[in-house]
């Protein structure tokens, strides 16, 4: 018999208004984590910090059995809030624009349900409430790094999307993309424009790694990709009849898999330093990587398909496209099975036409209820399968 169990739903939603209130950014989430601690202490369990501003506790069942992870992220964006609302940041510049100070909510509520039905599961349920998603390298691959996966055999994620407020969307295998790029100097040659023979002119050299750089979707990769590569700045000289000694370019790259990544990403290197070097200029890079696609297991998305029917009704639960954003929940995935699902907090309709990121991006509160119950039920469900 399944476990019945009831969701402190206000609590939660009192809890997300003042973290919303209270956002900090990445690797300096030191009052979010104390808030985080203070809460799960205070529903007698014993929190851990694997680093400074990170939070992770272990609720064991009633008997021996394997470990299952659920993950909330604690960071807040550089971002001036205009949403209007009555708990809106109270920190200038600084907002919960991604949902965070959501998902940091819903642990705690599943916490605090999970602490209450330890007799009904074997195992153990791991909450790690980790820092810096935001901005890479990422708190995920710290925490990998300070093993805090070491014991556990699957793991979960719930991301707020603009969808149907309380829906459910999950996809099998990938479900987010790569995003990273560069910035490249090309250092040429000055020299007066009436001696064109003295220089090597980078400005030229620029235009024609643009060019190339724009044959990497249409000739490396497959066709039906969805791979992005954008030369979107190129900075270079003051007059126009200088050549002037450097040109810079910024590059952005999107991809839809980790190997497309890495075509991408070397037929660019390729490209800048070759073609330089066909000029007699060189070039230096400063590259931005993204974090890596995230890979749901397909084994443990239908579990958490299945659990999210349960949890909500199968007329809030469906497959999805993924996003076409990245998380560093990449990083967890690429250790154990995961799934990665996305929780609606309201559209366009619910009068929240503003995706996440924008200053104006808020949710339907009662999409917390919602999150909390699946997170409780997949972990309950991932235990009993
Ligand atoms: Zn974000
Ligand atoms: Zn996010």
């Amino acid at each position: 018999m399944a476990p019945q169990f009831e969701v402190p739903a206000s609590d939660v939603i009192d809890w997300r208004r003042h973290i919303h209130a209270h956002p900090e950014l990445s690797y300096k989430e030191h009052a979010t984590s104390d808030f985080v601690m203070e809460k799960l202490t205070s529903f007698g369990l014993s929190p851990e910090r694997p680093t400074e501003t990170s939070v992770t506790v272990l609720i064991q069942g009633r008997g021996p059995g394997r470990t299952v992870a659920l993950r909330a992220d604690l960071d807040a964006l550089p971002l001036q809030e205009e949403t209007g609302d009555s708990f809106a940041s109270t920190v200038d510049g600084v907002m919960h624009a991604c949902g965070h100070d959501a998902h940091t909510a819903m642990l705690l509520g599943t916490a605090r349900v999970l602490s209450g039905l330890t007799d009904s599961f074997d195992g153990a349920v791991k909450l790690i409430f980790q820092h810096a998603e935001e901005t890479p390298p990422g708190g995920a691959k710290e925490l990998v790094a300070q093993g805090v996966l070491e014991d556990v055999d699957a793991i979960f994620g719930v991301h707020m999307a603009n969808q149907a407020t309380g829906t459910i969307s999950v996809r099998k295998g990938v479900t987010s993309t790569v995003a990273g790029g560069f910035f490249a100097t090309i250092k040429g040659q000055g020299s007066h424009a009436s001696m064109p023979q003295n220089g090597v002119d980078p400005v030229l050299v620029a235009a024609q790694v643009t060019v190339a750089l724009n044959t990497i979707v249409s000739r490396s990769v497959a066709p039906d990709h969805m791979n992005v590569v954008n030369v979107g700045m190129i900075r270079a000289g003051e007059a126009p009849n200088v050549i002037p000694d450097t040109a810079r370019i910024g590059v952005s790259m999107r991809t839809v898999g980790d190997e497309d990544w890495e075509v991408v990403r070397s037929r660019a290197t390729d490209i800048v330093e070759n073609t330089c070097a066909a000029y007699g200029a060189t070039a230096t890079f400063e590259w931005a990587d993204g974090y890596p696609v995230i890979v749901n297991d397909d084994h443990v998305a239908q579990i958490g398909y299945d659990a999210a029917v349960q949890a909500l009704g199968e007329d809030k639960v469906s497959w999805g496209p993924g996003t076409s954003a990245s998380d560093d929940f990449a990083y967890f995935a690429r250790e154990v099975p995961a799934c990665f699902v996305f929780l609606g907090g309201g559209t366009a309709e619910d009068g929240l036409p503003y995706m996440n990121h924008h200053p104006k991006f808020d949710i339907k509160e009662e999409a917390l209820e919602a999150g909390v119950r699946t997170e409780v039920q997949m972990a309950l469900n991932y235990l009993a399968s």
